[in-house]
């Protein structure tokens, strides 16, 4: 079957990554070099008890894909955990079509043959201490579909059903066409929707609250959409591309400016929300503009660490706060209801469906756009 995968050179160890040898990082941007991602034919996944084998519909592209394949000064950008070589793809949909070996009735059941589905991008152990202190996003052992493990950029790709979501009510709601699509961004709102309301943080949130988002990607477009369902009063946006300032006015937006005219904006803020990994810059505006009593949120990661100076938090009796992932809580659950309620707008992010062989292309030159990108790797809803 056709994949895209990621290999690069690692710097602190064997060289040049191949299929004979895998290399693992927890911080990938220091480890390795040159990341290089070619669409290539490779063997059908192999399946443990209670996976399920998804035959891929859509499949997001994500910042993080277009991170893993920069070449950031030599390096590779993105700064989280990967395994080398690996397919790349997290945010996606599939339909059943296979069982691992073993795979309990129980699970043929729940995700009958042909069932769209969704699944959550995280593996974790559900034994460490993390999980089982319901840290199910911090395990100890944790494994990432696309980053660790063998993603869905890909036409087939193998997840344990524990993982996975029913798309059943989305699709007799929707259709589909629609459900599948949507299913492909459950993920991404995911995300967003921990951040502003699952966190240690979440006593914080609350309607009317004014709001700083940095970052108008898919995860801030996400963070847009869900805190303007969540009631707040202004949502302001600083964003470096003029199309994408552009889009986050067309969903709600009260401003959006680019990051150096930040002073421009009015007024204080009770929530700045970095889904850029812009730490210095939130720090910056945070120390005028953030209210008495604020939070700074970290959604996006950084390749690079900024200088904390603890007088805004002191002066400010503010707080940062970050969250990781999407796993437990029922996140996937309560975004995917919201889809087939249509609450939130996941198909107004939605920009443009292409080909693996486009996706290879756009992430070779990485050439982003304004809205989200789904890859089609069977071919199905190419625009
Ligand atoms: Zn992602
Ligand atoms: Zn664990």
């Amino acid at each position: 079957m056709k994949a895209l995968r990621l290999q690069a050179t690692n710097s602190t160890g064997p060289g040049a990554i191949d299929s004979s040898v895998t290399v693992r990082s927890k911080n990938s941007s220091t480890d390795f070099e040159n990341p290089r991602v070619e669409l290539e034919d490779v063997p059908l996944p192999t399946l443990a008890p209670n996976d399920l084998l998804l035959k891929v519909q859509f499949c997001g592209l994500c910042g993080s894909d277009f991170h893993m394949t920069e070449n950031h000064k030599g390096r590779m950008a993105y700064p989280g955990l990967t395994q080398l070589p690996v397919t790349i793809g997290h945010e996606f949909s599939g339909l059943v079509v296979g069982y691992g070996n073993g795979t309990n009735e129980r699970v043929k059941k729940a995700f009958p043959l042909q069932l769209p589905v969704t699944s959550e991008e995280m593996v974790w152990c559900g034994e460490c201490p993390a999980c089982r202190s319901g840290h199910l996003n911090h395990c100890e052992q944790l494994e990432e579909l696309g980053f660790t493990r063998n993603g869905a950029h890909a036409e087939f790709i193998a997840v344990p059903a524990k993982l996975c979501w029913s798309l059943a009510d989305l699709e007799s709601r929707h259709g589909s066409s629609i459900a599948l699509k949507m299913g492909a961004m459950v993920e991404p709102y995911a995300v967003s929707y921990r951040a502003l309301f699952q966190g240690a943080h979440r006593s914080q949130w609350m309607p009317g609250l004014k709001i700083l988002l940095v970052g108008a990607g898919p995860i801030g477009l996400a963070a847009l959409d869900l805190a303007l369902l969540g009631g707040a009063l202004l949502v302001d946006v600083l964003e470096q591309r003029s199309d994408r300032k552009d889009f986050a006015l067309e969903l709600g937006a009260r401003s959006a400016l680019f990051p150096e005219q930040w002073r421009e904006a009015t007024g204080q803020y009770d929530w700045i929300i970095d889904a850029a990994g812009a730490t210095d810059l939130c720090l910056e505006v945070a120390k005028d503009r953030l209210a008495i009593g604020g939070t700074i949120c970290a959604i996006a990661r950084s390749a690079s660490s900024a200088p904390l100076d603890a007088e805004v938090l002191i002066t400010k009796n503010a707080r940062i706060v970050g969250t990781q992932g999407h796993s437990g809580e029922s996140t996937f659950g309560k975004v995917i209801e919201l889809m087939a309620h249509q609450k939130i707008r996941p198909l107004h992010l939605l920009r443009r469906i292409i080909s693996l062989e486009a996706a290879v292309l756009r992430l070779k030159n990485q050439e982003k756009c304004e809205g989200k990108i789904l890859v089609s790797p069977s071919g199905g809803g190419l625009e």
